[in-house]
């Protein structure tokens, strides 16, 4: 493992790239702190150990050109808050002003490029680029665990300019490490749970997931296109009818490799898409015709949650129902819990993907699960055993 664990970074420019795409309001504000708070470590370390930092990051999905509204300009503040130091903020990544500042950094001073997004050569992987980016530092460090599955000028192609100088950060360190335990070393018996709208985006992952744990649990959206598979009716719910058969291979691809599937029984039906919708509970091969399956009913959280506590090594990933709604969040919050509760009881419990993230956060439970990751498509994408860029490119 390339980490900086070890590294004197006296009078050395350590450039950093993180991930602080956050989400901001209408007023420019910070609405959840999570990514800026996950890279705090990486930068006070590399202070600490007599360096200075240079960051820089990607936030939202700027056009190509400046937008106010994605300037990281908005983050200073609140990145000056989580470290204790000033941050100085350049209003670009590669003007000549930008270089001659960042050449004389002293120990202890902290940098913070604009958005890299504002140049459509970050997503390009452009190595002039990465190459004119590369002079901001000594030393260059990945800790944008949700930016790894990119091969972009920042995240992956920067690296030929720091053959013998690339190192992994804290984070991305941490994000491997847990994710890992449930790849190579999980405590048997292990279960994933899969939820969130679509068979069709979470379909690798769970074939993938088959080689590694004994038990899965499907939930959320993507739950009505297995019942429909097996003959359930699943009247107005969210179907994939092009992935019918992908389910019914899927069942099926369990049986041969000894892994047990746990759907759904009873369902949350609603006469329309919106919390103010009529509901009722019902079995969920039997949803009449013009009512919805929204959320899991209360014999299949039970059914879950006994699964849940019986396991070792428990992986979440999407959530049970349209949990945005309050009329439909009891399902979320019931196996949110069951988490904590399982964890509570020595279970290793990770938790990725932006829904149950954010399912995870919204109600305060992050510190009471095992680990919560900060990637949502690399951590899938690591998950099904691809090579992300921004770690390979570290390796080689
Ligand atoms: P994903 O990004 O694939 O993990 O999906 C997350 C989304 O799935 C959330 O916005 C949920 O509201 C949605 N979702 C979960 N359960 C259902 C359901 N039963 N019907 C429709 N959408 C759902």
């Amino acid at each position: 493992m390339k980490t900086i664990s070890n590294i004197d970074f006296k009078n050395k420019r350590a450039l950093v790239r993180v991930d602080f795409n956050v989400p901001l309001n209408e007023n420019n504000e910070i609405t959840d702190n999570t990514r800026i708070k996950a890279a705090v470590p990486t930068i006070k370390h590399i202070l600490n150990n007599g360096g200075s930092v240079v960051l820089m990051s990607h936030l939202g999905r700027p056009k190509g050109g400046f937008e106010e509204k994605y300037s990281l300009k908005h983050i200073i503040s609140e990145l000056e808050k989580l470290i204790g130091r000033e941050v100085k903020f350049l209003d670009d990544c590669v003007s000549e002003k930008s270089f001659e500042y960042t050449k004389d950094l002293k120990n202890g001073e902290v940098v913070m490029l604009e958005n890299l997004r504002f140049y459509p050569e970050e997503k390009a992987g452009d190595s002039g680029f990465a190459k004119k980016i590369a002079k901001h530092g000594d030393i260059y460090i990945n800790d944008a665990f949700g930016t790894a599955h990119r091969a972009h000028a920042s995240t992956a192609i920067i690296t030929e300019n720091f053959p013998n100088d690339k190192y992994f950060g804290l984070l991305l360190e941490k994000e491997m490490k847990n994710i890992d335990v449930l790849l190579l070393d999980p405590k048997p018996p292990t279960t994933a749970i899969i939820g969130g709208a679509k068979v069709s985006s979470k379909i690798t992952i769970i074939e993938k997931l088959m080689d590694s744990v004994d038990q899965i649990i499907i939930g959320g959206g993507m739950a009505y296109t297995f019942i429909k598979a097996q003959g359930g009716r699943v009247g107005d719910s969210l179907v994939e009818d092009d992935y019918i058969k992908t389910a019914k291979d899927v069942l099926e691809l369990a049986k041969k490799k000894d892994v047990q599937v746990f759907l759904p029984t009873d369902t949350i039906i609603a006469d329309k898409f919106a919390n103010d919708a009529r509901s009722k509970s019902c079995s969920i091969y039997e949803i009449p015709e013009e009512w919805m399956g929204l959320d899991i009913g209360t014999d299949t959280i039970q059914q879950f949650n006994d699964v849940i506590q019986s396991s070792k090594t428990i992986l979440w990933n999407g959530p049970m129902g349209v949990f945005e709604m309050e009329s439909f969040k009891n399902g979320t919050v019931a196996i949110a819990n069951s988490l904590v509760n399982a964890t509570r009881n020595g279970a290793f419990t990770l938790i990725g993907g932006g829904d149950s993230v954010a399912a995870i956060n919204q109600l305060d439970l992050g510190d009471k699960v095992s680990y919560v990751s900060t990637g949502g498509g690399a951590m899938l994408e690591y998950l099904e055993g691809k090579e992300l860029p921004g770690i390979k490119s570290i390796l080689n």
